[in-house]
Parts: structure tokens; sequence; C-alpha cells
């Protein structure tokens, strides 16, 4: 019997568990294993056991940067739960946090108590596992900006603590082996009154209402911005602002956003990436990085065709542009 059909005989880890709820565009298949853990302890019993089976395994926080195939996941979904959702502000302004706190929550909460610095944060719903691995940031900090240490599970190394100068963080990139599992993190803060750190919220959340496609599903910006220009700029200066694959379109709004209709696949969201990457860099001779994350596996060639295609306006020159505060 495998490791981990004996820890699900435990009720340890779980079956076929799908994933698309856990994430914010809300599709894909199940997780062949998953397991929600509490603690460090299940997180190295679960990594181990799979290691053991040779089963691949995957991190999932607030599911906020990821598309999951429409198979599923084939081997263990590690999400973090209990313990690792808590968080604590010390005496010096040090906030220690669990990797599973969901970062806007951490900003107010930082905020209600006199501690500035992360109220970025209240715009990126995902979890402070998520910011460490992708270093998500937006208006102008990123959190490697405030980050002192993190704590990881490290295959044959166990639980251990990485400082920040031993990381190198830079663009949405992290050095962290991509088999670590951050489990929770300090930060930095600085005395900032409560209503300073409202104020800086207030505008961020306000400033997204007007520039981003709220209410849809999504991931928030699906390409780094490349660098001296901003990935949205160059997608709609191709005229691909509503083009759509399947029930997956770029968002009319903004174009960095690809937003996923009631009736759509994994797999066409896969498609509109590949196919809009393949125009851009077609038109500009600029060739996008992803900055979604896809886990499972996606067809290359689904044949799907492309539908609702753009306005054909007059295809403007790229040139140095990155909006204020632009997030990605
Ligand atoms: C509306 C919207 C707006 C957004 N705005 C921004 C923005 O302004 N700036 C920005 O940077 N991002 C933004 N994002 C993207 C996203 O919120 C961030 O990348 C966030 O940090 C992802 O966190 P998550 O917990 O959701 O990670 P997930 O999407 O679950 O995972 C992302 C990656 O991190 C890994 N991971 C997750 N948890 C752990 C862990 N504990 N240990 C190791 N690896 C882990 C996963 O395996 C995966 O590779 C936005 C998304 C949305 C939907």
């Amino acid at each position: 019997m495998s490791e981990l059909s004996e820890l699900a005989d435990a009720g340890i880890v779980e079956n076929d568990v799908p994933l698309g709820p856990l994430t914010t565009y809300k599709l894909g298949g199940p997780a062949r294993w998953f397991v929600v853990a509490g603690d460090s302890a299940t997180v190295a019993r679960t990594i181990e056991a799979a290691r053991a089976d040779s089963v691949p395994y995957l991190a999932l926080g607030r599911g906020s940067n990821m598309v999951v195939s429409d198979t599923g996941y084939p081997g263990l979904v590690i999400q973090l739960g209990g313990e690792l959702s808590a968080m604590e502000i010390g005496a010096s302004g040090i906030v220690s946090a669990g990797a599973a706190m969901p970062l806007p929550k951490l900003a107010r909460a930082c905020a209600k108590q006199g501690r500035g610095g992360l109220e970025f944060l209240v715009a990126v719903p995902g979890s402070v596992g998520g910011a460490v691995r992708m270093n998500a940031g937006c208006h102008g900090s990123e959190t490697g900006d405030w980050l002192l240490d993190v704590e990881t599970y490290r295959p044959d190394r166990g639980v251990i603590t990485v400082k920040r100068d031993e990381m190198e963080m830079s663009y949405r990139h992290n050095s962290l082996p991509l088999d670590d599992i951050v489990l929770g993190a300090r930060f930095r803060t600085e005395a900032r009154t409560p209503e300073e750190s409202e104020e800086i919220m207030r505008a961020i959340t306000q400033w997204r209402k007007e520039s981003q496609p709220g209410g849809t599903l999504n991931a928030g910006s699906v390409f780094k911005n490349p660098a001296g220009t901003s990935a949205g700029w160059l997608v709609d200066s191709v005229g691909l602002k509503g083009m759509g694959i399947g029930g997956a379109r770029v968002s009319p709004r903004h174009a960095n956003f690809f937003e996923a209709g009631h009736d759509a696949s994994a797999q066409d969201v896969y498609d509109l990436v590949a196919e809009v990457r393949r125009r851009v860099t077609a038109a500009t001779g600029v060739v996008l990085e992803p900055e979604i994350r896809f886990a499972g596996e996606f067809s290359e060639e689904s044949g799907t065709e492309v539908a609702w295609p753009a306005p054909t306006e007059a295809r403007k020159e790229p040139t140095e542009h990155v909006e204020e505060g632009e997030p990605t």
C-alpha cells in the first residue's frame, strides 16, 4: 500500500478534491490527493509520503495566481490552515504571520495596531505563502521589501529559517527552491497611525475599483511587465482587448486581466494566454512571460477558435509605458 493511501485511510489526506472552488478562476479538476495541513508536522508527514510514493506535490495558497487544469492535478495538493493562519505583532513592530494568513487581513490588522508598510497587501487577494513565493507587489512596494525571514519546510532538511538576504527576490521572483513549502514569514513594519494607514488602503482600493475588472473571475495580471513597459499596454496596443477563446476573454477594461465566463474551461484560459502571447510577439517582437501559474496538464494544440475578434483599431506603437501603481 502506498504511503499516501495509508494517510488517506487514516483520514489525513483526501482523494479527488475539486480545486476550482479554491481558486479565483473557479476552474479546473480535482487533486488526486489533497490535505489541509494545520501545522508543520502534517506538512512534513504528507510531503514525505508523496516523495516516498514518487508523487508530485504543490502548495496552494488562496489560488489567486493559479489556473488548474481541467483534468486536475495528478499529485498531492497541500493547502495550509490551522495554526499556520495565525499572526502576531511583537513589541518591536515585527509581524509574524502564518503562510495561510490572507494578505488583506494582514494589512488591516497591522494598520489597526498602528503598524504601517504592508498596506499595499490590502489589494492582493492571496496568502502570505503565495506572496513570499511570488514576491507579490504593487503600488511601489514588494513583499521582499518588508520581509525579514521565512520559515519553510525543505525536503531532506526539515523546517528551516531562511533570512531575507539569503533569498534572491526580484520582480515576481523568489529563489527559494520550488519544492519548499513556506510555513510562515516575519515582516518589519513602521509606526503609522491607523488613520494614515486607512487612508493609504482606501486610495489603493479606490484605484483598483476604477482600473480593474472587479466582479469577474480572474487571477490578476496574466503577464509580467517587460522592462520599461507594461504588458497590458502592449496587449492593448496590438488591439487584443476583448479577444476571446471559448469562455475566456481579454478584459475589455484591463488588457492584462483575462476573465473566465461561466462556460470557460481552464484550457480556454491557457489557449488565450498562448494566442495573445503569439500575437504580441509577432506584432512587437516582445516575448511576454506569464505571471500566472498553470498546474496540471494542458494541451498545446487544442484547436479552439478565436471568438469575439477585437475591434480593428489602429495599432499603437509600443513606447516606454508603465502605469502608475500598475499591479502585476
Ligand atoms: C484581483 C487580483 C488582483 C491581484 N493583484 C496583484 C498585485 O497587485 N500584485 C501581485 O503581485 N499579485 C496580484 N495578484 C496575484 C496574486 O494575488 C498574488 O500572486 C498572490 O501572492 C498569490 O497568492 P496565493 O496565496 O493566492 O497563491 P496561489 O495562487 O495559491 O499560488 C501561487 C504560487 O505560489 C505557490 N505557493 C502558494 N503558497 C505557497 C506556500 N505556502 N509555499 C510555497 N509556495 C506557495 C504556489 O505553488 C504557486 O506557485 C492578484 C490576483 C487577483 C485575483
